[in-house]
């Protein structure tokens, strides 16, 4: 076989496109002059085609040379190469193409989106969505990172379709006799083919907001324009504050934040034209709880990052995707916590890590950096190592930097590479001028190896020495862990002799002690809880911890505390009657972080006990969340935080579902009621209401949610009513949703969420699983190429019986299956992991959740 990359032969500098699409068709047509450098003679040019029919190609150079070319398209390497009768000589030639292609329904390359207008009838989008290697099946070009080039492009579309690109409309000109009207847009600086964008389509944009001259606009489908005012809110504020930080202006001329009714990922950074699903766009902050907005800030804010970093400074290939999304996940929290101050981003950021670490913590695990052939490997990168494990890392280097010389670091690098391409090793470079530290040395065993440290801490002699010693991490032992050690920046902070003392380690071989000038009172270690590692105390170091008054442990330490715990539980080393035990402390906690992460545990058990055990584990949920529900009650009042809202609407939930709390339910059934489409209640709750509805209902509020799910306004409100049908119990209506998600009811790129709830639950995992067997060949084919069955699949993790997992296992062992990368053997693992819990906790728990 050819190798993957395309020869640098002939490289591109400008492309000037041409594309008329009919969106009634679903086809299009376009024509291409590309101004190309040939560096030395040669007779065949080779770039990147997919899906098109190439109709004409020529070549021409400034001494009126032109050549017309043969064309062979290799349909499977994607490619078209174009012979000559003679060798083209080096300098400039401009290479001209024509050619025709289908707008597909698969969500990738150009493709369709159909949504239902206001007066009930069906409306198109075409769109586009390139990353990774699909901007070949709109126009052939050179689709790898490192060819960057200046686009110039123009669409002919309808009179009535608005259209956008990457920069300002430079002119417009009528085309009467066919309706038409031909934009043309501005050149774009140098960039990557994978940013390009066109949207075309009746879209409605909002009146611009200017961010430092910059225009930000968003733009929806018509009647939901409206729900842009918070998304422009956290834009103005996030283009202002990357100027600052990164100290190099905005590379775009304006920026357009475009929500799409069907879309394959969250976002798509796009150069001044990103695509979002609507869910991360498009919001109501009247009727949205706390997470609905904090996701819609942090997807925006992520994207605008990239205009930086990975727009203006592009990955040279593939395997530097990890860094381009980690960097934009570490930015996004930066920026956000910046923002709201009070959403405490950082601390809600130790949830993205404890999911990088249940993956991390696998022998199926990856490096976050690795060697990438095909492309087809770079989209298995789009997982929680590559983001929040990437994004965890940079935080724990960067506290360990100090955030000023961190963002020196990546100025000098930006600097220096910008309209450019860059590998890892530069930013290294960069943040090693600025820090004078040797940052390969650091980085390396966080980037090139899977897996993170178990840092145990344990006191010695006579409790005045203490003594962190590290080993990896695993839920499942053997796979050949690898002996060399990590560098691990451990943070600490003790009181001795009433004294409060921070302090700092660096540990490079397996141990380090530190000796205090008494025996500490307690000590946690990773104070403030960045740093990517998990910590276990010895009897005599823990004790004190769990004894301690409450805030003796900032909130992110206690979620850690707790977070290790059930993390020590899972992989073995602890029992889970005590982990059990543990949480006996935190009936008081107050903390929204410190209760998700109980409040995950108790839902990992729900789904590994055996049927016999549920009613004795929802008496010990009740039993642990009864004080704090009591406490923050149904109401919420005036002086309280969003985070505490937020917390009463996720206990409430809990207490009504994981718990089965009858008296819960029953307040929760007649809220609904009473309140009807008035949605009254907090939206905290409201969304709670909704959810214990579901569980404690049956075939009258099915009907009603199926209808609300049809008729609603929002994107918020369409996916609550969506999700909740996944979470009503009875066989009838488990089935009935699964019907849903493949008559084309459910959007293709929602089906697959759907599906995975009801195998992660209890009631829906049988059903929902003979479902997805029987069903599998029509999913393949009608769900999102690159992400559909993936999201789906994770489901399988919670298939928790021994027989289940075992025919789990013939499944996928018939067929050949592949997500991209370790993805499927980490389900398979993770699914291993829950049935070992079972089969080694069963009957332990069988007598504890009894006395409960
Ligand atoms: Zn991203």
């Amino acid at each position: 076989m050819t190798s993957i990359r395309l020869p640098r032969t002939v490289v591109p500098r400008r492309y000037q496109i041409r594309i008329e699409p009919d969106l009634t068709a679903g086809t299009f047509v376009g024509d291409e002059t590309i101004e190309v450098a040939v560096g030395e003679p040669t007779a065949e040019v080779v770039l990147n085609a997919a899906d098109l029919t190439i109709a004409a190609a020529d070549i021409e150079n400034g001494a009126g040379r032109r050549l017309a070319a043969t064309i062979r398209v290799d349909e499977a390497a994607e490619r078209v190469l174009l012979r000559f009768v003679e060798p083209l000589q080096p300098g400039p030639w401009r290479l001209t193409l024509s050619f025709a292609g289908i707008l597909n329904d698969k969500l990738r390359g150009f493709y369709r989106s159909r949504f239902t207008a206001g007066d009930g009838s069906a409306a198109t989008l075409a769109v586009t969505q390139f990353e990774a290697t699909d901007a070949r099946r709109a126009f052939p070009c050179w689709d790898e990172p490192a060819f960057k080039a200046v686009f110039q492009v123009t669409l002919v579309v309808h009179e009535a379709l608005a259209v956008v690109s990457n920069t300002a409309v430079a002119s417009v000109r009528r085309i009467p006799e066919h309706g038409k009207r031909a934009v043309a847009f501005a050149p774009t600086i140098p960039m990557s083919t994978y940013l390009l964008a066109f949207v075309v389509g009746p879209l409605e944009p909002t009146d611009a907001v200017q961010a430092d001259g910059i225009p930000i606009r968003v733009w929806a489908v018509p009647g939901k324009g409206h729900l842009g005012s918070f998304a422009l809110e956290v834009a103005e504020f996030s283009l202002r504050f990357f100027r600052e930080y990164f100290a190099v202006a905005y590379p775009g001329d304006k920026l357009d934040l475009i929500a799409i009714p069907d879309f394959a990922f969250g976002a798509m950074e796009n150069l001044g034209a990103i695509t979002f699903r609507e869910t991360a766009l498009l919001v109501d902050q009247g009727s949205a709880t706390h997470a609905e907005l904090a996701r819609v800030a942090h997807v925006v804010a992520h994207e605008i990052a990239h205009m930086w970093f990975g727009d203006l400074v592009t990955m040279a290939w593939w395997n530097g995707l990890w860094l381009n999304e980690a960097f934009a996940t570490f930015m996004e929290v930066l920026a956000v916590d910046a923002w709201k101050p009070a959403w405490e981003r950082w601390d809600n950021f130790g949830v993205s890590r404890a999911a990088a670490f249940l993956t991390d913590g696998l022998r199926s695990s990856r490096p976050i950096e690795f060697a990438v052939e095909a492309p087809a490997d770079a989209e298995a990168m789009f997982d929680v190592l590559t983001y929040e494990k990437g994004g965890a890392v940079l935080r724990m280097l960067e506290q360990y930097l100090g955030p000023e010389v961190f963002r020196d670091g990546v100025r000098k690098y930006l600097i220096a590479h910008q309209f450019s391409n860059a590998e890892t090793t530069d930013l290294w470079q960069a943040l090693g001028s600025a820090s004078g530290q040797p940052i390969p040395e650091m980085m390396d065993g966080w980037i090139f190896r899977q897996g993170f440290p178990l840092v145990t801490v344990e006191a010695e002699g006579a409790g005045e020495t203490v003594c962190f010693r590290q080993r990896p991490f695993r839920y499942l032992a053997g796979g050949g862990d690898p002996m060399s050690p990590w560098l691990v920046p451990i943070t600490y902070r003790a009181r001795v002799r009433g004294d409060i003392m921070h302090g700092r380690l660096l540990l490079s071989t397996g141990d380090g002690r530190v000796d205090f000038p008494g025996k500490p009172d307690w000590l946690v270690a990773n104070e403030g809880g960045h740093g990517f590692y998990r910590v276990q105390y010895g009897r005599t170091l823990l004790a004190p911890l769990l004894h301690a008054p409450a805030e003796t442990l900032a909130p992110i330490e206690r979620f850690s505390l707790v977070s290790d715990a059930w993390a020590a539980t899972v992989a073995g080393t602890q029992p889970a009657t005590d982990f059990l035990d543990l949480t006996v402390r935190f009936r008081h906690e107050t903390d929204r972080h410190v209760w998700t992460s109980l409040v995950a545990s108790f839902g990992y058990l729900w789904r590994v006990v055996p049927a016999d055990l549920r009613p004795g584990l929802e008496a010990l949920v009740r039993d642990r969340l009864r004080e704090a529900t009591r406490r923050l009650g149904w109401s919420s009042r005036g002086e309280e935080s969003e985070l505490q809202r937020e917390l009463r609407g996720e206990l409430l939930r809990a207490m009504g579902t994981l718990g089965n709390d009858p008296g819960v339910q029953r307040e929760a059934r007649e809220r609904y009621a009473r309140e009807g489409t008035a949605e009254t209640s907090d939206p905290n709750v409201r969304a709670a209401v909704i959810a214990i509805t579901a569980y404690a209902g049956g075939e009258t509020e099915y009907q009603d949610f199926l209808a609300r799910f049809k008729a609603a306004t929002t994107p918020q409100g369409e996916q609550r009513y969506l999700r909740a049908l996944a979470g009503f119990r009875t066989p009838e209506l488990i089935r009935r949703t699964l019907q849903l998600c493949l008559c084309g009811e459910v959007r293709t790129q929602d089906a697959p969420f759907v599906v995975r709830d009801l195998l992660l639950s209890v009631h829906g995992r049988e059903p929902a699983w003979a479902f997805v067997k029987e069903h599998w060949e029509e999913m393949e084919r009608l769900y999102p190429s690159q992400s559909g069955l993936r999201r789906l699949c994770e489901g399988i993790t919670g298939l928790a019986t021994p027989a289940l997992e075992a025919d789990v296992r013939s499944f996928f062992g018939s067929r050949a299956v592949s997500f991209g990368g370790k993805t499927l053997e980490q389900y398979l693992e993770q699914l291993q992991v829950a049935v070992r819990f079972r089969e080694r906790e069963t009957a332990a728990l069988r007598v504890y959740l009894a006395q409960a």
